[in-house]
């Protein structure tokens, strides 16, 4: 028997036009909530309806997505409860390749030590959750294939992979421009045909706490059901014995931010509650276009095809910034290819002409008030006469790459459509043609790598409440690209265990009915605040504190900035305890209660960089410290940069977590060691059998 394979010699430039349509333009399937619960609660003479459940998954992202079908699959009564189904940054947001970073199948397979190496490299993270994350990482990959992600991968099975940041080993992997949006689709096809109850519109903005034997825990979330018209508010009662925080990162806290509208995450929500938070001095920052046109995060290939950069002043001038910056064309080229995967800002990426002195060339232009563009259909202008662009001048891992790539095409926009033309169909579906027009860009905030503190099974410090996803604190200091939704599944799965094991040794409780109503008497005395109260407005406060976030607590820091930043993020608070805010109707009451949230988080972030700032930590993921007693300063080719001259990282500060928690009436620091020894405890095969199989119960 003859078998004949068929060879295609096309380019990825060569798909067609329907293929293209369903990796950019998803749709998502119809979710029909569970009926209005007919169980309720009389509060002084108001109706709140409740509902009950074993398991609140909080938010409907990737991770809270995953958790909710991992829970299900064991047999636990799940229930989510979600602001937006198909909001938040895994239904909204991508890049040109949005990555996911598993342990790579391609050739001779991965090193799980290596891999864990690899995402707590950068310190703040134990080795031991860097390890559950690399060995779950492949489960979390073969899950999703199963439940229908197309993941490219080669006609023996393996996943194609490419190098993404912070990856020395080329473990990234993508089903183009809308990843985590598939990754959403997927797992909300495979919760329907599961059966799980869904509560759409549905924003938590209290966790309600029991005391059983002395020790406090979870007992249920208060939260605002936009269908509800029971009682003037939509306030409802969810009833559940764990709940899972998988709301996302608070991407309404910067002005300058690449997050999709209204992400506020859920660490105001866990302050509150007592439940710590970690790390959130650690975010990410790069180039993408802002929030006030189509959110969306421009490295890979938007990079790696070196387009003309240029900015442009309020008369209309074009000025070739880089050129202040860089000393050569091929030095200038080469950091805006290397951008591709080198995305997030670094302060050491900016020393020896490196890609983040873009990064910060570009964050110079916007404090001038000037526009910065990408220009597809151009090649870059010459730094210096004569030393016109040519891709035969170029260094050569990046000669090597589109090489590699059979992408030598004449111009930016011809490289792109040859390496990857989803990157340019998706802003065309979003109104700009990149064959047509210039891109306007900026830097932005768009990760939060902090959050809730968990431990390796994602518990936080209060029982029976777990976080996941980009609400966690999980990610350490430098994560890798595509680390982030590769936690979320693989936290979804663990979380899912551990309830069910603990399940399996439930003690049955009663739920303390006085408790609850005191908490949600207390919610609707807020309500009724903000309702008829005279404080600011909750838009108002958004505006104060982003400007204050974009502004002094940005990619560049002074201890000066942050110490004034956190001064006046203190005031807010105490204005806002003092006057409450102002909802401008019953329907807004929602917005009051996420900004009091954000309020406490924006002062979090700041007491926290204060902190550390002042116990001379130094430059590290996102920021760079500036001073005068620094001892590193980026050069550039005719523009003085002595004002960024940045104090260093210190090594000790990789070796714990900052922790932070809200206490009485303030923000306390504290610290946690954590563990980088790259040991694994091996187990045996019988030994470690026996202790499973009484666990799984
Ligand atoms: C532009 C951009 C590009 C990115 N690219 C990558 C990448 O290439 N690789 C990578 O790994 N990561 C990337 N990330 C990060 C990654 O997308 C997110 O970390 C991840 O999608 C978060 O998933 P999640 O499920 O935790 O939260 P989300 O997807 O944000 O979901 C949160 C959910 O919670 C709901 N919610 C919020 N508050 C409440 C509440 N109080 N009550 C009820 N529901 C609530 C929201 O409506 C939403 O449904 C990128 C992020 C951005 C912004």
């Amino acid at each position: 028997m003859s078998v004949t394979t068929t060879h295609f010699k096309e380019g990825i430039d060569a798909i067609p036009q329907a293929i293209l349509d369903r990796l950019t333009r998803v749709d998502m399937p119809a979710v029909r909530g569970i009926d209005a619960s007919e169980q309720t609660l009389d509060i002084t003479g108001v109706t709140v309806p409740v509902y009950t459940c074993e398991s609140l998954v909080l938010g409907s992202g990737a991770a809270g997505m995953r958790a909710t079908v991992e829970l299900k699959r064991r047999g636990v009564d799940v229930l989510v409860a979600s602001t937006g189904l198909f909001a938040g940054t895994s239904a909204c947001s991508g890049s040109d390749k949005q990555t996911l970073y598993t342990a790579s199948t391609d050739y001779k397979g991965d090193n799980f030590v290596k891999y864990a190496q690899s995402l707590c490299g950068g310190g703040a993270m134990d080795f031991s959750t860097a390890y559950v994350e690399a060995v779950g990482s492949i489960d979390a990959m073969g899950g999703l294939q199963y439940m229908g992600l197309p993941l490219p991968h080669d006609d023996q099975g393996a996943i194609l992979r490419y190098q993404t940041d912070h990856d020395e080993a080329g473990r990234a992997t993508s089903c183009g421009p809308r990843t985590s949006k598939l990754m959403v689709k997927v797992l909300f096809e495979e919760a329907l045909t599961l059966g799980v109850r869904i509560l759409p519109s549905c924003s938590g903005i209290q966790i309600v706490k029991e005391t059983i034997d002395g020790e406090e825990r979870v007992c249920g979330v208060i939260a605002l059901h936009r269908e509800e018209k029971r009682n003037a508010y939509g306030l409802v009662f969810i009833r559940c014995e764990n709940l899972i925080i998988a709301t996302g990162g608070p991407g309404e806290l910067y002005r300058d931010s690449v997050y999709p509208h209204h992400c506020h995450g859920g660490l105001g929500l866990a302050l509150e509650a007592g439940v710590k938070l970690c790390n959130i001095t650690e975010s990410q920052f790069g180039i993408g276009t802002p929030r006030t046109t189509f959110p969306w995060n421009l490295s890979g290939t938007y990079v790696q095809v070196m387009p003309r950069i240029y900015s442009v002043d309020a008369d209309g001038n074009e000025i070739h910034f880089l050129k202040r910056f860089y000393r050569t064309t091929r030095e200038m080229v080469s950091n805006t290819f290397r951008k591709g995967y080198q995305w997030p800002f670094h302060s050491t990426r900016m020393l020896d002409y490196g890609s983040s002195l873009l990064d910060l060339a570009v964050f110079l232009e916007q404090q001038a008030g000037r526009k910065v563009y990408l220009d597809f259909l151009n090649n870059p202008e010459p730094v210096n006469e004569g030393d016109d662009f040519s891709l035969d001048n170029l260094d050569p891992d990046v000669r090597g790459y589109l090489e590699k790539n059979e992408a030598l095409e004449d111009l930016p926009i011809d490289r792109l459509r040859r390496m990857n033309p989803l990157a340019i169909e998706l802003y065309r579906m979003h109104g700009s043609d990149l064959a047509a027009e210039p891109l306007e860009f900026a830097m932005n905030n768009q990760h939060m790598n902090g959050g809730i503190l968990i431990d390796d099974w994602g518990r936080t410090n209060l029982p029976g409440c777990y976080a996941i996803g980009e609400a966690a604190g999980s990610h350490g200091v430098t994560r890798p690209g595509g680390a982030a939704l590769n936690s979320g599944q693989v936290f979804g799965k663990r979380v899912a265990l551990a309830i069910k094991r603990s399940c399996n040794d439930k003690v049955d409780t009663v739920v303390d009915t006085a408790v609850v109503s005191a908490a949600i008497e207390g919610a609707l005395k807020d309500a009724d605040q903000f309702l008829n109260g005279n404080g600011r407005k909750p838009k108002e406060i958004k505006r104060e504190i982003q400007a204050r976030m974009s502004d002094n607590a940005g990619i560049i820091c002074t201890a000066d900035e942050v110490r004034a930043g956190l001064e006046s993020a203190t005031a807010l608070r105490h204005e806002v305890e003092a006057n409450g805010l102002q909802a401008s109707s019953a329907s807004m009451v929602g917005q009051a209660f996420r900004w009091r949230h954000m309020v406490w988080v924006s002062e979090a972030v700041l007491t926290a960089l204060d902190h550390y700032i002042s116990a001379g930590g130094g430059s590290r993921g996102a920021r760079a410290i500036c001073s005068e007693a620094g001892t590193r300063c980026p050069d550039a080719k005719v523009e003085d940069l002595s004002r960024f001259n940045f104090i260093e990282e210190q090594a000790k500060d990789r070796e714990e977590k900052l922790v932070v928690s809200r206490v009485g009436g303030g923000v306390e620091i504290s610290s946690l060691p954590v563990d980088l020894t790259p040991e694994v405890q091996r187990e045996f095969f019988e030994k470690g059998w026996g202790s499973y199989l009484i666990k799984e119960g």
